[in-house]
């Protein structure tokens, strides 16, 4: 069973203002709707209606954009996601591609794919560059380094770039873009992922605060062939335009209280060539649908809505856990109370496996989830799952079994309550709790049981 370290202090006090912040400033946004629990709902149907004709959906999508003159793919697994993507770069000769903010992108781990056959990929999203700098995994799923103070941030960039150090957000801001600039101006390989792909027209849509989507995929390179490649799961497809229209509503203001992000971006294919149209853009676009382990989400009656996610981060930032734990605990790319569904769902180890145990089932993130997730729920059947699988540890097992015994055994259960307080002193709990108690204190057992207390005082 996976242990969680808690985070130090100064980090925690650091995310939980960041958390906090969005928090209410989505609290303040959402209060604009007296109809938010029915924008919900209808969010939730639309995710939930594409999933349930998700082949039609996605037939319809392929045949759009392929009249819109992109390529679709369907790639079944990571590997050959990262495949198409090495190949591509190798036939049009490129060393280096810049990237926009794509979770998808994480989960195959691309950028090392890429190393491997010796292309860069630079990240150009302002957090994931400085991720990326300081070679640590995304912490947050669109904060990715909501957990680094300004201060943090300035010296990574002066230690990395041999800037001269500022915490100056401006400043800061200033000299990644700076960076960044040559990179997109010279790119002729730029990856993305898709907030949703869209049947109706065939169109993809991008979702960013910088502007770096645009420039990832705009390609302005005067010299050989430019490529925009997106890679998305197959659970972005959604009917129609309109569609998107209400999704990005809820969106943006779920994450970060914002009423929209800066940048709504829909690509309609690559660059028009006739004389006289568009002068800029790449010359070719694909798109790589991926499944990866959603088609066995879509069959699990108990997983298929965790494919609904938009991936807006509010179920984290509610998170009592991945406030305390914070987001690289989870030692998964997606991180946080959706995050543990989809890890154990799509990766088959104990590490994921026992992710789901890392909640309180509180059923705070199924209240802020815009799509209407059931999440804690999910959370409950992955544990399921991973007992099946055998990944609960033997003890556990047993302790369980003796559980379930004497609930239903009233004598038993008695009997052994009174042992219990008997033989089990805190000091001897507290040993037996850790590595869970190595940081807090479980309290010591009740004198009198319920029962016993009820049996004294209950009104005769
Ligand atoms: S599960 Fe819901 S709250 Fe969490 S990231 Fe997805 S859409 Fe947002």
């Amino acid at each position: 069973m996976m242990h969680t370290p808690v985070l130090e202090e100064q980090r925690r006090a650091t995310l939980a203002r960041a958390l906090n912040l969005a928090l209410d400033k989505r609290r303040q946004s959402v209060a604009e709707f007296p109809d938010w629990e029915a924008m919900r709902q209808r969010a939730h149907d639309i995710r939930a209606g594409a999933l349930d004709r998700l082949d039609e959906y996605l037939n319809q999508f392929e045949r759009a954009a392929a009249a819109n003159g992109i390529r679709v793919v369907r790639v079944a697994t990571a590997e050959e996601a990262c495949l198409y993507v090495v190949a591509i770069a190798k036939r049009i000769g490129v060393t280096t591609a810049v990237k926009s903010k794509s979770m998808v992108t994480e989960e195959i781990h691309l950028n090392r794919a890429l190393e491997t056959e010796g292309i860069r990929a630079m990240e150009t999203d302002l957090g994931e560059y400085i991720a990326q700098l300081c070679g640590q995994p995304p912490f947050h799923l669109t904060a990715p380094i909501v957990h680094l103070s300004r201060d943090e941030v300035g010296r990574i960039l002066a230690d990395k770039l041999g800037v001269p150090f500022t915490n100056d957000p401006t400043q800061l801001t200033l000299i990644a873009r700076d960076a960044m600039r040559r990179e997109f101006l010279t790119a002729r390989l730029g990856i993305s992922g898709a907030n949703f792909c869209v049947a109706e027209t065939g169109s993809l849509v991008l979702v960013t605060n910088e502007g770096n989507g645009r420039m990832c995929t705009t390609l302005p390179a005067k010299e050989g062939p430019r490529v925009h490649v997106a890679i998305t799961g197959i659970e972005k497809v959604v009917p129609a335009l309109k569609d998107v229209a209400h999704l990005l509503r809820l969106l943006a203001r779920s994450g970060s209280g914002m009423r929209l992000t800066a940048y709504t971006t829909l690509i309609n294919g690559p660059r028009k060539r006739a004389a006289g149209e568009e002068t800029t853009g790449p010359d070719e676009v694909h798109v790589l649908l991926l499944d990866n382990g959603r088609r066995a989400m879509l069959r699990d009656p108990h997983l298929r809505e965790a494919l609904c996610c938009i991936r807006c981060g509010a179920c984290s930032n509610t998170c009592p856990v991945y406030h305390r734990i914070g987001g690289h605990a989870y030692q998964s790319v997606y991180n946080g109370p959706i995050g543990s569904v989809w890890s154990a769902a799509l990766w088959d180890t104990e590490q994921a496996a026992t992710l789901p145990f890392v909640s309180s089932l509180c059923g705070a993130c199924a209240d802020i989830c815009p799509v209407k997730i059931d999440i804690h729920h999910a959370l409950l059947w992955q544990r399921k799952l991973a007992a099946d699988r055998g990944y609960t540890p033997r003890w556990q097992r047993l302790v369980w079994w003796a559980w379930r015994v004497a609930m239903s055994h009233p004598a038993l259960y008695g009997f052994g309550s009174i042992v219990a307080r008997r033989l089990f002193s805190p000091a001897i709990l507290n040993r037996l709790g850790k590595p869970w108690t190595e940081t807090r204190d479980l309290p010591p057992l009740a004198r009198k049981s319920f029962h016993e207390m009820w049996k004294e005082e209950a009104p005769k």
